[in-house]
Parts: C-alpha cells; sequence; structure tokens
C-alpha cells in the first residue's frame, strides 16, 4: 500500500496519528484524507482508487465535484462533520460510490474526523470494496422476497436452511401440505424431517452441489408430518454460497407427489405382477433371474418352468374360471412349496418359473423337481366336481447367456416333459445342443446375408391417430432370400441377437433407411432399432452422427427404438452417448413398453423422448380386457406427465385405434394401418381417410 505523501496533504500537517491507524486497518483497499470543512474535496488518495472507481486520484484533487458527486445521496450524510465526534472517535460505516462507468461500488469505511485549530476539519479513512459481497446478500433478500411471493401462492413448500440445514424460514404453505406450522419448524435439521431412506441421497445432491456439478439438484423423498405419516415430495434443492465460497445454507422447495406416487406404484403392479395369482409377471421374473445370474455365488442356480397340465382341457371342459380357479390353487400350492413367493413367477397362461439357488448336484436337481411336482400334484374342486391337477416342470442351469435365453431353456426342457407324459419332469440337453447346432448354421449363413445385400428394411407406416395422417415409418429388417422368400424376424433374429452380428445388421438398417427417407418427404420421421448390444457397442453413436451427416437427414427425423431391458443397466459412457444424441435433436423411444424388466423411474433418468405401447396391451385393449385397458390409460397419463411422445403398436381395428385416441395416444402402428412393405410408401384404405 503506497504511504502517504505528506505534501499532498494541501499544505496540511499530516496527522501522523490518524493517517497511521486508517494505514492500519486491515485489508484496506484505498486510504482517503477527504477535507470536509470549509469545502469537501478530497485532499489525498491512494492509487487505488482508480482500480475502485476509474478515477485517478489528480481528477479528485482538480475537481472537487467528482468528490462530491460521487457518492450515493444516502450515503452523503457518513462524509459531513459530526459536532459530536471527539478526536478519538471513530465511524464505521458502508457507503456507495458511482465509479464512472456507472457501476455501484459498495464500500466499507473505517475513518476519523480530525479538527484543526484554524477550522479545518479533515476526514482520515480506509476503505474496503464490498461490493460482491453486498450484491449477494442483496440478492439473498431479493430471492428471499421471491420465494415468499411464490410460495404463498401456492401450494409448493420451500425451506431455507443454513449451513447445518437447520431451518431458518419455511414458508406457510408448509401447513397444509405436510402439517407443520412455520414456527415449529424453525431450527430442525432437514435430515431430522426426511425419511431415512431418504437422506443419503439428499446428502450426496448437496455434495454434488457443492462441488459445482449443477446447478440445482432434484429428487424424491419422504417427509414426515407431526401425526408421524410420511408423505412423498418432490424435492429441488439449491445451495447458496457465501461471499467466500463457503456454504451458507441451502433453498428447498417441495412438491406434494403424493398422489402421483401412489398411482405410479399402483401402475408399477399393475404391470409387474399378475392380477389372478399375484405373483411377479414376466418383465418382473426375468429381471430377477438377471439378478440370480449376475450373483458371484450362483453354482446352485437353476431354473424351473411348471406348466399345468391339460389345461386347455380343463378350460374347454369346463370354463375358463375353472381353468383360473385351478392356476390360482397351483400358485398357491408352489408358493407353499417354496416358501418364498419372489421366486416364483407366472410368464404365461399356464406356465410359471421357479428360481432355484440351492441345487448343486444332479441330484439336488432332480429331489427338488420332484418335491415340487408332488407339491402341485392334488385334486382341485370345481362346483360339486373334484379335478385331479398335476404339472410338468422343465430344469435349465445357466450357460453363459442371459435371463430371457435361461428361461427359453427351461420353456423348452417342460414342453419335452409335457410331451412325454404329464406328471414329470426334465433337463434341458439334447434339445439345446440341437438348437445352439441350428443356430451356429442360421448366423453362418446371416453373415453371408449381409455380406451379399440381402438383409434389408422393409418401413411399416406410422400415423397421426387424431387424423390417420402419415407421421413416418417404422423400419423392420427383412431377409430377403435369393429364391424371392422373405423371411421375417422371428425365423432368424434369435440367432442374430446371440452373436455380435445384430450391432451389424441394425447398422446395415439404419445406412439403408435413411438411404430410403432421403428421397421420402421431409417432414416424414424414420423410426429403428437399437439392440441392446448395439446400444452398448462403443462405436454406435458416432455411426449414427456420421450417417446423418452423409445423407443430410434431418437429426429430429431420427426415432431410435430400445427396449427397456436394455436400460436397466446402462452404462454412464451410454447414458452420455444418448444424452448427446438426444442434445442433436434425436428422440430415444423405449419400445415394448410394460413387458421389459425396467421401473417407470427410467423415463425420468435417461434422456428418453417417447414410449411405444406394447402390441400385447393393445391386443387386450382391442378385446375389452380391463387390466390392459388400465395400464395403457395410466401409461398414457404417465406420458402425458413426463411430456413423452406416444405411439400404440398393433392396432387391427378401428375400435383399438377409437380407445387409445381417447386415452391419449397420440400416434400408431399396426395392420390397420398398415404393414411393413418393402417401398417407404403407404397405401391407405381410402376408408381410413374418409
Ligand atoms: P418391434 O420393434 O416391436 O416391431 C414391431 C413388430 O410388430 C414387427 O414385427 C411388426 O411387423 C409387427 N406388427 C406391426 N403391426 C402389427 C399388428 O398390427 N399386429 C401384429 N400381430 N404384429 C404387428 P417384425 O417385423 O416381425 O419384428 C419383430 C421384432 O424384431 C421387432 O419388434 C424388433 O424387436 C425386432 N426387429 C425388427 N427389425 C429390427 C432391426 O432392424 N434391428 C433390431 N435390433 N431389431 C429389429
Ligand atoms: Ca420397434
Ligand atoms: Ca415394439
Amino acid at each position: 500500500m503506497a504511504v502517504p505523501d505528506p505534501h499532498a496533504l494541501n499544505g496540511h500537517r499530516a496527522d501522523r496519528e490518524a493517517v497511521t491507524a486508517a494505514l492500519a486497518a486491515e485489508l484496506a483497499d484505498v486510504v482517503y484524507a477527504l477535507q470536509v470543512r470549509p469545502d469537501a474535496r478530497f485532499v489525498y488518495l491512494s492509487r487505488s482508487i482508480e482500480d475502485l472507481l476509474g478515477y485517478t486520484p489528480e481528477d479528485f484533487y482538480n475537481d472537487p465535484a467528482i468528490g462530491r458527486g460521487i457518492v450515493h445521496p444516502e450515503d452523503r450524510p457518513h462524509f459531513r462533520v459530526d459536532l459530536r465526534s471527539s478526536a478519538s472517535d471513530t465511524r464505521e460505516f458502508v457507503a456507495r460510490f458511482i465509479a464512472r462507468d456507472g457501476r455501484t461500488v459498495w464500500t466499507e469505511h473505517r475513518a476519523r474526523q480530525v479538527k484543526y485549530d484554524d477550522g479545518q476539519v479533515v476526514l482520515y479513512g480506509a476503505m474496503r470494496n464490498v461490493t460482491e459481497h453486498r450484491s449477494a446478500e442483496a440478492a439473498l433478500v431479493d430471492e428471499r422476497e421471491q420465494y415468499r411471493l411464490i410460495s404463498e401462492h401456492s401450494q409448493d413448500v420451500v425451506l431455507r436452511s443454513d449451513a447445518e440445514n437447520r431451518v431458518e424460514w419455511a414458508s406457510p404453505s408448509v401447513t397444509t401440505v405436510l402439517g407443520w406450522t412455520p414456527e415449529s419448524l424453525i431450527g430442525r435439521e432437514i435430515p431430522d424431517i426426511v425419511h431415512p431412506d431418504d437422506v443419503r441421497a439428499g446428502y450426496h445432491a448437496q455434495q454434488a452441489l457443492l462441488r459445482g456439478e449443477s446447478q440445482y439438484a432434484e429428487g424424491e423423498a419422504r417427509f414426515i408430518t407431526p401425526t408421524g405419516e410420511w408423505r412423498w415430495m418432490r424435492v429441488i434443492g439449491r445451495v447458496v454460497m457465501a461471499p467466500d465460497g463457503s456454504l451458507a445454507g441451502t433453498v428447498v422447495e417441495l412438491r406434494d407427489i403424493q398422489a402421483e406416487m401412489a398411482t405410479r406404484a399402483e401402475l408399477e403392479r399393475e404391470i409387474d405382477h399378475d392380477a389372478l395369482t399375484g405373483l411377479a409377471k414376466r418383465g418382473l421374473t426375468l429381471g430377477r433371474v438377471q439378478t440370480a445370474l449376475d450373483r458371484p455365488d450362483r453354482e446352485g442356480l437353476a431354473l424351473m418352468c411348471a406348466s399345468v397340465d391339460g389345461l386347455v382341457l380343463i378350460n374347454e371342459a369346463y370354463t375358463h374360471t375353472a381353468g383360473d380357479r385351478v392356476l390360482t390353487v397351483v400358485a398357491e400350492r408352489l408358493i407353499q412349496a417354496v416358501g418364498d413367493i419372489s421366486r416364483l413367477g407366472r410368464v404365461a397362461g399356464s406356465e410359471f418359473l421357479i428360481v432355484v439357488d440351492d441345487v448343486f448336484t444332479p441330484e439336488d436337481v432332480a429331489a427338488r423337481a420332484l418335491e415340487l411336482l408332488a407339491a402341485a400334484r392334488g385334486p382341485v374342486l370345481i362346483g360339486t366336481h373334484e379335478i385331479e391337477v398335476s404339472i410338468s416342470i422343465g430344469v435349465a442351469r445357466p450357460d453363459g447367456g442371459d435371463a430371457a435365453e435361461l428361461v427359453r431353456d427351461a420353456t423348452t426342457a417342460m414342453r419335452q416333459a409335457s410331451a412325454k407324459g404329464h406328471d414329470r419332469w426334465e433337463y434341458l440337453d439334447a434339445e439345446r445342443a440341437n438348437a445352439s447346432r441350428s443356430r451356429l448354421a442360421v448366423q453362418t449363413s446371416l453373415r453371408q446375408a449381409l455380406n451379399e445385400d440381402h438383409i434389408r428394411p422393409w418401413f411399416q407406416p406410422v400415423v397421426n391417430l387424431s387424423d390417420s395422417s402419415l407421421a413416418g415409418f417404422e423400419a423392420l429388417v427383412r431377409w430377403e432370400g435369393a429364391d424371392g422368400e422373405v423371411l421375417e424376424p422371428s425365423q432368424f433374429f434369435d440367432a442374430a441377437e446371440r452373436s455380435y452380428l445384430v450391432t451389424t445388421l441394425d447398422r446395415v438398417i439404419l445406412r439403408r433407411a435413411l438411404d430410403t427417407l432421403v428421397d421420402a418427404e421431409s417432414h416424414l420421421s424414420l423410426a429403428t432399432n437399437v439392440s441392446a448390444p448395439t446400444l452398448a457397442d462403443a462405436g454406435f453413436f458416432a455411426y449414427v452422427v456420421d450417417e446423418l451427416e452423409r445423407t443430410g437427414v434431418s437429426p429430429s427425423r431420427l426415432n431410435l427404438e430400445v427396449t427397456e431391458t436394455s436400460l436397466v443397466d446402462v452404462s454412464p459412457a451410454v447414458r452420455s452417448g444418448m444424452r448427446d444424441l438426444a442434445a442433436l435433436g434425436i428422440t430415444w423411444w423405449v419400445d415394448d413398453f410394460g413387458t421389459g424388466y425396467s421401473s417407470i423411474s427410467h423415463l425420468r433418468d435417461l434422456p428418453v423422448g417417447g414410449l411405444k405401447l406394447d402390441r400385447s396391451f393393445t391386443m387386450g385393449v382391442a378385446s375389452g380386457d380391463q387390466r390392459s385397458i388400465r395400464v395403457s390409460q395410466g401409461l398414457a397419463g404417465l406420458a402425458r406427465g413426463l411430456a413423452l411422445r406416444t405411439v400404440a403398436e398393433g392396432v387391427q381395428g378401428e375400435r383399438d385405434a377409437a380407445v387409445l385416441l381417447g386415452q391419449g395416444w397420440t400416434m400408431a402402428q399396426g395392420w390397420y394401418f398398415g404393414r411393413a412393405t418393402r417401398e417407404m410408401a403407404w397405401h391407405p384404405d381410402p376408408a381410413l381417410l374418409a
């Protein structure tokens, strides 16, 4: 800091003591001597004033009006003579200056007034720039005011807490939403009123905010009410930093989502559980099988598929109600025998899956299978009739494949058991060898077909439900044999998916479909399917971008469909690749929604823009199945709530189209509108457009 030059003090003897005191003022940015009587003028200013206000000391010495002009009118009294002040009094005050460029500069002063015998009065002072601090405080006040306004007029609750998460202020709405009065919360730590299971996530979010990873964090948590109930809240938190960079506190906004959570849970149950037996359905069961497969200790793992013998006959001889009764009883018997309902699932009409994890030897497997056969066997009373019921069981062991493969193996084994006669069990063996031999053969010729361009996209129209106008096409793979025969995916896709051929196949379809789209009208979109191995393939995202560039197709026209199942465990790299493509304008769709083993939360955590209702629900809607109707209705509402686009698949009739439109599905696909064709063209039935 520059030492004042005594000569600059305009002829006055420097008051050493005052100047020294001023100099000693810690962290002074500028030291000054202001003559306040007879007229007001700065008689000394340190050079640093230029950094602060944009004027040099000379500007002030030469033009005293500048000195008077820079002080904010409301703060001028601080610089006047204080008649009551004795020589030893120090004044401390904050004053606003108007800098040369018009900025307001907040300054904190420590100054002492010295009276000289000749009647002159000089104010010796040191000042510090506190603008940043002040504007942060001002912003805080503004913000608080803003929150007060928002929260008094809405159902949202706002909590402000200090650095220790203690509530400093709560909006009045907290009373209607959670039952607490604002006063009763002041001083309480927020984690105190949050469900223990949800506290950790909040803590992690706060840490991420402190590291500056994002501006705000969003999550869901349960808060307690005075009566001890938990209510689900959507939580948006922001941290408020003090000027020195430390944590000053948090602003948390809460919105009541209790009703939404209840609906969501119900919907998830509807989707995941079979209404008749209460058992997990296919999707959830597959997920559980996969979890078991992923465990390191799976030597004792086996999957059993059990099917009620002759159920078709029972349905025909009696009624479907009788068939349902038999299924319920068998389910109960199996639950009883297995002892843990989460090991059981109902995956198809008459089929159950049982996950077993303590059968290490062939003898163990046999013993367990016989035990289950015995448990399920026995009479079931239908009205006054007694029917003898039995099951057939197929057993499969993990063979390096995923859950779906294991389930298929167990099912195949069950069919063998059932074909050989009822009430028996079978291991998958010879059959497996055959299947894998034939898959290998398909893979070999598929590889060749890919090289020879026999693998091509066919195009199924996607229409807008409201007016049956064309929205675009979904590309579906077809294998065009040399003899003119066209194979559908069911005939070869399984083999492709079990090898990395499927990633080549997906690329080929995307590339050829884009080539075709170039000649289509520019408002039409294109959807292609992205299999799980393709999604995980490191080069795929760049491939998509390259292909869009090559063809000049706008990314907003491209829809990429992934199954729920492939979204279950996306790696951070895939997640960010998906985000990047979404940022370009590509839309990610969840295909076959409701059948996989993901949960609804994936829709929020991933950059998903659309939802395709699985064909099975559409079929259910068409046949008046109440559960399908509820699920499709619920999913339409969910999609609306999450601002997702929607396509209902498998529409085969006018009636289902109308019901789905009424539920809020905006687009549709299905044989009613058109099947996949070789050309990217749609020739609708004129009646459709009437
Ligand atoms: P997806 O993606 O759900 O495709 C819709 C399937 O439903 C198509 O069968 C389509 O022909 C069929 N479909 C459409 N409308 C109706 C209808 O009204 N009723 C009935 N019963 N079916 C209808 P497709 O072409 O046999 O494809 C089967 C599956 O194969 C596809 O299901 C998709 O998962 C997979 N797939 C097809 N092409 C590709 C591809 O290029 N890449 C990947 N990764 N998968 C593909
Ligand atoms: Ca699809
Ligand atoms: Ca689909």
